[in-house]
């Protein structure tokens, strides 16, 4: 799943109400079953890095450093590592576990996810 999916999904759980090292814990862990799914990703990392730190931005600036942002960056922190100049990859559904790759047409799949999850923080976030 594309890391800017993960963000908005971690965003908007972020705001059921948890305390935000609840809502970053939650996200960290919950990372790994959203990446079992079979899916699209982004082939060029740097795009879906910039969406995401965009992401995380609107998080910060519209709900402030509460939940909403703690959950969206412990949705987002796992797939940091794919950033790194290393092979062997650490989060466990990194790694031969990770869903099938999908084609481009399952794009569409994760932007209603995404825009989902922007109208639930537009409904309920604070
Ligand atoms: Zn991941």
């Amino acid at each position: 799943m594309t890391t800017t999916a993960h963000t908005a999904l971690g965003g908007a759980l972020g705001a059921l109400g948890l305390p935000s090292p609840a809502s970053f814990v939650l996200w960290a862990v919950s990372h790994y079953p959203l990446d079992l799914i079979p899916h699209w990703d982004l082939k060029r990392t740097w795009i879906d890095t910039v969406f995401t730190f965009g992401s995380l931005g609107a998080l910060f600036f519209l709900f402030g450093p509460g939940p909403v942002f703690w959950g969206g960056l412990g949705g987002a922190l796992p797939d940091l590592e794919h950033l790194l100049p290393i092979r062997r990859k650490l989060y466990p559904s990194h790694g031969p576990r990770h869903g099938r790759a999908l084609p481009f047409s399952h794009a569409a799949e994760q932007l209603v996810l995404i825009v989902l999850c922007a109208a639930f923080l537009a409904r309920y976030g604070r």
